[in-house]
């Protein structure tokens, strides 16, 4: 038998909260469902599949619960946090995911894995974070806050202050061994939620937690690569990635090479909060091993995958 095609999926923040939208657990879960459908497909025509999510919202309002909690529950460090969070989305995804393929009568298992990321210890954001997260504060209070709480704090937008943490580059898939048994055996693989802990490896070979975030996109690379997936499938809010992105001039591409990627991303096309990311991951898959990358948003993602006609892929050449 031909061996299945594996594939990750990585499921943007706007899958589960939409911006504008009031966020409740009710709602989560019904965009969730929502967001499934071209996943549902992908594993009916046979994909095995490993499945990464965002966690920018819910990391910031588990973030802000602790701080309300303030002397009357134990503080809980960013890793618990983003711990906590991988299990709880990983239980709304799994659930939802479940419940429609046992409707379906198709017969696979669903399953969420608590991630562990390496990074270095010696990554440079360590020492100079930089990814804002969680409330937005005056200046008086923000420095009264970090002195407190041993935070970094510096000004966002507009003269406001927000916490800031370290984003270090991730370099390897803790349970990648694991993931990709389950993977092969066709279990779909719910793991690096919200980017994955982060966590090094002291001399002893002992693992230890930083508290820093992992952006999404680079972890969903590192564990494509990690799994040996040949497809990885971005979704995100838009159809195509483009050029000159918001303007005028705006260009949607259908196709890119690495060479064109790396080109465009140092003319600035692609910012470092949102597309960057993307784009440095797809780049880091495919000098890594992998065959395809895809960015579309959930509702081309079937189409882009079996029809080739939606969405931007990137390719080696
Ligand atoms: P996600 O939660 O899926 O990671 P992000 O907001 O981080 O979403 O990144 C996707 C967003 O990047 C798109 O919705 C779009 O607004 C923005 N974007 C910035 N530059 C580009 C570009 N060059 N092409 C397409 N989208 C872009
Ligand atoms: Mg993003």
């Amino acid at each position: 038998m031909r061996r299945k095609k594996t594939a990750v999926v990585a499921l943007g923040g706007n899958a589960i909260t939409k911006k504008g939208e009031e966020d409740t657990i009710a709602r989560q879960f019904s965009n969730t469902r929502e967001s499934l459908r071209g996943i549902v497909e992908l594993i009916k025509d046979g994909y095995n599949l490993a499945i990464t999510h965002g966690n920018g919202p819910q990391v910031g309002n588990a973030v802000l619960r602790v701080e309300f909690a303030r002397g009357k529950a134990p503080i809980l460090p960013l890793g618990i946090c983003v711990a906590d969070t991988e299990g709880g989305m990983g239980y709304m995804i799994e659930q939802s995911l479940q419940n429609r393929l046992n409707k379906e009568r198709i017969k696979r298992e669903v399953v969420t894995i608590v991630t562990q990321v390496i990074v270095d210890k010696e990554d440079p954001s360590i020492k100079q974070p930089s990814k804002f997260i969680g409330q937005f504060y005056s200046r008086v209070e923000a420095k009264k806050l970090a002195k407190q709480n041993g935070w970094v704090v510096k000004e966002d937008r507009g003269k406001m202050w927000r916490r800031v943490v370290p984003s270090p580059i991730p370099l390897e898939i803790v349970e990648k061994k694991t993931v990709k048994t389950l993977v092969e055996k066709g279990i779909i693989v719910i793991a690096a939620g919200g980017g994955g802990i982060p966590v090094y490896v002291e001399n002893d070979g002992k693992l230890e937690g930083v508290d820093a975030v992992i952006d999404k996109d680079r972890a969903s690379a590192v564990l494509a690569r990690d799994i040996g997936a040949e497809l990885l499938l971005i979704l995100t809010e838009v159809e195509k990635v483009a050029l000159n992105y918001g303007t005028l001039l705006q260009q949607d591409l259908d196709r890119l090479t690495v060479e064109e990627a790396k080109k465009y991303l140092a003319e600035r096309h692609f910012p470092a909060g949102s597309m960057g990311p993307k784009i440095e991951a797809a780049i880091q898959f495919l000098e890594s091993g992998g065959k395809e990358v895809i960015i579309t948003s959930i509702p081309k993602a079937y189409d882009s995958v079996k029809k080739k006609n939606a969405g931007t892929r990137i390719v080696l050449k």
